[in-house]
């Protein structure tokens, strides 16, 4: 069994209630399908590969949410900001063994996802609507989530969710 974690980090508007998905999709090398880049959703009981519906020996162990308090940032920032730092780490253990896609030009399979996603809703601290996000490795940035009345919810500048190996 291969262990990650993969974390966000935004800087959102001070008061705004967000909700991290239960589940998580990640990008895994399919030892059931021998197939690389396979996209799989995973919560915290079990999970599925998307492109076969195969379930897959996968869950989410645990999940961090860390809010710091609006003064820490302004400070670690050194600027005046209206804005808190959160982050969420999700742990994922996931099936993996080596083997070659023999369809994909014989390439490889790795142990790191190929790419994440963690979706999220956040509640706009001006108008109150509840927006869906996510946030997911392979989009352009600098990346931006508005609210329908204007205002700029967060801004990804480096791309997200980072990936770590547990050891
Ligand atoms: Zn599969
Ligand atoms: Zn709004």
């Amino acid at each position: 069994m291969i262990s990650v974690y993969v974390k966000t980090k935004h800087l959102f508007p001070t008061g705004s209630t967000v909700t991290y998905d239960n589940s998580i999709e990640l990008s895994i090398d399919c030892l059931v399908c021998k197939r690389l880049n396979r996209t799989v959703s995973i919560d915290r009981y079990d999970a599925i590969c998307i492109k076969n519906k195969h379930p897959f020996n996968a869950k989410v162990l645990d999940t961090l949410v860390v809010r710091e308090k609006n003064k820490s940032v302004s400070e670690l920032l050194c600027i005046k900001d209206n804005r808190e730092l959160v982050t969420c780490t999700y742990l994922v253990q996931y099936d993996y063994i080596d083997f070659t896609d023999y369809k994909y030009n014989n390439l490889k399979s790795s142990p790191l996802p190929n790419w994440a996603r963690i979706g999220f809703k956040i509640t706009c601290t001006k108008c109150g609507t509840i927006n869906t996000c996510s946030t997911q490795t392979n989009i352009v940035r600098p990346f931006s989530e508005t609210c329908k009345c204007g205002q700029t919810l967060y801004t990804e500048n480096e791309v997200l969710p980072l990936i770590y190996l547990k050891d």
